[in-house]
């Protein structure tokens, strides 16, 4: 097995489920420890501790809103206390309120703003003070082609995904000097709680346009992340991968 972030200490947002799961413990797999949140699904957080620990390494999870930075820092605080050190930090927590512009309220606007692009900023911040003194360290923000080309009835859900890609080049651009990578994935369709919603014909719809003909899975994703955080993309910053089959080609 690849153990290519032996010893590393990683923070995953949004990790009960779905794609920062499949991260966590691919990372976990790979040798890191790592420290991840979640907004509601306490026994789903205790169930991946216990999986991590299982793969070998450390595991400490926090209820913490990623749109608090209060929150955010406390949590960046007790992560290198435990664990010594900060090498990587993934914001992939995310959530959509999907509507026509017509129908949507100030609510669903903000609140997937909130959580998408301001919780990443609140994690970037609290991180990038660790990273600096160390001179060294990897910020992965989960993107979505939603980002890149527009979907409607996803005026706020794009709108957040294409800040991420705003804040990912702007972000590089600061930080190299420092020895900070900062990059994105771009995902397309990928089958989790977030993609099951999506009522039967819409989904034929969409697979249709997807050139590879399906949905991707979770673990078609999480090397692609873990390998991004390691060495091997120690020439890499300022990316945004696609892991789309073909969707935004
Ligand atoms: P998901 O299955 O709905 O899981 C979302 C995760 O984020 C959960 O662990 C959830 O925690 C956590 N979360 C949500 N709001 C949070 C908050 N305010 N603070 C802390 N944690 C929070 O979603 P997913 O499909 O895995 O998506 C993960 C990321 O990939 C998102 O950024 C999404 O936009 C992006 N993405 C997904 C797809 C796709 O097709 N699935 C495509 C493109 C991009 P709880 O369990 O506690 O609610």
């Amino acid at each position: 097995m690849d153990r290519a972030l032996e010893g590393r200490a990683i923070i995953v947002t949004g990790a009960t489920r779905g794609i920062g799961r499949g991260i966590a413990l691919e990372l976990a797999r790979q040798g890191a420890n790592v420290a991840f949140n979640y907004a509601k699904s306490a026994p789903l957080a205790a169930s991946l501790e216990e999986e991590i620990k299982a793969a070998g390494a450390r595991a400490l999870a926090f209820q913490t809103d990623v749109t608090d930075l209060k929150g955010a820092r406390e949590m960046v605080a007790q992560t290198k206390s435990a664990f010594g050190r900060i090498d990587g930090l993934v914001n992939n927590a995310g959530i959509n309120r999907d509507k026509l512009l017509a129908m949507m309220s100030e609510e669903d606007w903000s609140a997937v703003i909130q959580t998408n692009l301001t919780g990443a900023f609140n994690f970037a911040r609290a991180a990038i003070f660790n990273m600096m003194k160390a001179r060294g360290g990897a910020i992965l923000n989960i993107t979505s082609v939603s980002g890149l080309v527009g979907n409607a009835g996803q005026v706020n859900y794009s709108a957040s995904k294409a800040g991420l890609v705003g804040l990912t080049k702007a972000l590089a651009k600061e930080v190299g000097r420092a020895g900070i990578r900062v990059n994105a994935l771009a995902l397309g369709f990928i089958e989790t709680d977030m993609t099951a919603a999506i009522p039967e014909p819409n989904r034929k719809m969409a697979v249709e346009l997807v050139p590879l003909g399906r949905f991707g899975r979770v673990d078609e994703v999480a090397p692609i992340a873990a390998f991004l955080l390691s060495d091997a993309a120690s020439y890499i910053t300022g990316a945004v991968i696609h892991v789309d089959g073909g969707l935004a080609t």
